[in-house]
């Protein structure tokens, strides 16, 4: 282990976690039937080996898919407020274990070690969310137009749900899915980023603890390791009934496909391209963090990242000169170092990618505000590690209607009424989230109604990046149409069935049809 890391107290934390020490090989998770070849995860925080997974081959997969499928027939059967107990106890390991697990995010993904406590939490907030829903998996009652008739919704656990995740939540975009999925009755099986799979074998642990405290089968939880191929097993399956994937829309454009024709259902939270609205009476002190946690939170790896401010010409120079002058004080190192704001891109593919946008941006006519570009010497030796830029475009460039996953944030102007801003706002094909900054009621009214803002997410007077698990999360257009976490969320989970109960002595047809026999 590299000094480095140990400093931070990372050699502990994998322990505590149920992992083994670097170079060893990496325990893969109890019911992980994992025997292809070992995937390496290195920090792009050091460029240090952290460990060995092993990868799932077809063969382990289906004896995957038959622990989930046997363990479902067992766990559908248990009442909803008892999978909420169990619930409830992951989600106070989660609470004893928020330290570890929070600086191993933070060490294998590069996010910063206050984000990657807050994944942590996010975590134990969607367990508290569904302990409680477990007691309101409601149906309804509908009234019956023939005498003698009741008409009841009932909701179902729906079977064995297939989740894979992106590189940059390693842990809660899991959790999101699967404390309400097991709430729900459902069993479920992991495939997590190939970036950062220690992440999901730490999660694994965890739960399978959990599970065996309660005497309960392992297959309630499973993992699968690997790339795409792997993700593959799972979309191509009948026998899994809802895949929910989170990630790329270049991925959920082939996932999406490939789980309709075979009459799957899908939940796809993809990419964003999200916009900040600054009217002229916007109040400057929300105005700057808002927009610059935004843009650099996570190094620009979010996918509620904000990539444009749309800034009212009346005010664009305070507003340009403001943000600009915050950049100045931003420290980019080591995420496990508090004092620093923004660490690595997740690898040198990104950081390429990166450079790549900023070139293409100038070649079709941007104006850099704040130079970007790779940084070199102690500390940054594993040259993941890359300066935010800040660029004036145009919103039809090529590069600005596109998602880049990277610190880039680029600068635009209106010059009309709110109208012209939100048409802007619009006017790229994802549609996860939104905001304005203003003091006009109006203004604010107008974004959030059914002609303003075409996205999943709408904000006023706060930024475009995270959310709260208690409202629905998700996207329209290209960002996929799922939603996840809070509100109703929790129906996707679940198989809705329709009854109709006769209880007079006669047999009416609907719509007053006769057939007199
Ligand atoms: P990615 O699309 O490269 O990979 C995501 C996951 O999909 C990985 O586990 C990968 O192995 C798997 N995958 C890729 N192709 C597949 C295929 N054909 N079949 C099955 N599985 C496949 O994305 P990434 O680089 O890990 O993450 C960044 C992207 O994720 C960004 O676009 C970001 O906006 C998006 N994202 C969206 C949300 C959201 O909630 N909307 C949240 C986080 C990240």
């Amino acid at each position: 282990m590299q000094a480095v890391s140990a400093d931070f107290g990372i050699k502990d934390a994998l322990k505590q976690l149920g992992l083994k020490d670097i170079n060893e090989g990496t325990s893969t998770g109890s019911n992980n039937f994992g025997s292809g070849e070992l995937i390496a995860s290195y920090s792009p925080t050091d460029g240090q080996l952290i460990g060995k997974v092993s990868t799932t081959t077809k063969d382990d997969y289906e004896k995957v898919i038959q622990a989930a499928q046997d363990a479902f027939l067992m766990f559908r059967a248990m009442p909803a407020p008892q999978r909420g107990e169990i619930v409830r106890q992951f989600g106070n390991k989660l609470r004893e274990l928020k330290e570890p697990l929070g600086k191993l995010v933070s060490y294998e993904m590069g996010k910063s070690l206050q984000e990657g406590y807050g994944e942590v939490q996010e975590m134990i907030d969607i367990c508290d969310f569904a302990v409680g829903l477990s007691r309101q998996l409601n149906g309804q009652t509908i009234p019956s137009e023939r005498p003698g008739h009741v008409m009841r919704e009932q909701w179902h656990s729906l079977g064995v749900v297939g989740i894979i995740s992106a590189f940059n939540f390693p842990v809660a975009v899991w959790a999101w899915n699967t404390a309400l999925a097991w709430v729900c009755g459902d069993t479920c099986i992991w495939k997590a980023s190939e970036k950062a799979p220690l992440c999901a074998v730490a999660c694994q642990n965890i739960i399978a603890e959990v599970l065996k405290d309660n005497n309960l089968p392992e297959g309630i939880s499973c993992i699968i390791n690997g790339d795409y191929k792997v993700g593959e097993f799972m979309t191509t399956d009948h026998r899994i009934p809802l895949i929910s994937a989170t990630g790329s829309t270049r991925m959920g454009r082939i996932v999406g496909a490939k789980v309709a024709e075979r009459f799957g259902k899908s939940l796809l939270e993809l990419g964003g391209n999200n916009a900040i609205i600054i009217t002229p009476t916007a109040d400057l002190k929300v105005v700057v963090p808002g927009a610059v946690f935004g843009a650099v939170g996570t190094c620009g790896q979010r996918c509620t990242s904000t990539r444009r401010l749309i800034i009212h010409e009346s005010v664009y120079n305070k507003v340009r000169d403001a943000i600009v002058g915050a950049y100045k004080q931003l420290t980019i190192g080591n995420p496990l170092d508090e004092k620093n704001h923004i660490g690595p891109l997740i690898d040198k593919d990104a950081v390429n990618t990166y450079l790549a946008a900023i070139e293409k941006a100038k070649a079709e006519g941007g104006n850099v505000l704040v130079e970007g570009g790779v940084l070199e010497g102690e500390g940054y030796e594993s040259g993941c590690y890359v300066k935010p830029a800040i660029i004036e475009a145009k919103n039809d460039f090529e590069i600005v209607q596109s998602e880049t996953f990277a610190p880039i944030l680029y600068l635009m102007k209106y010059s009309g009424d709110v109208e012209q801003a939100i048409a802007m706002q619009n006017g790229v094909a994802q549609g996860l989230s939104s905001a304005i900054m203003t003091n006009e009621m109006k203004e604010a009214e107008k974004f959030l109604s059914f002609a303003g803002s075409d996205c999943g997410i709408a904000n006023v007077n706060i930024g475009t990046s995270g959310a709260e698990i208690g409202g629905a999360f998700g996207g329209e257009k290209e960002t996929g149409g799922g939603r996840e976490s809070g509100s109703d969320a929790w129906k996707i989970y679940m198989r809705r069935q329709t009854n109709t109960i006769n209880y007079s002595d006669e047999l009416p047809l609907a719509q007053g049809i006769k057939f007199d026999l």
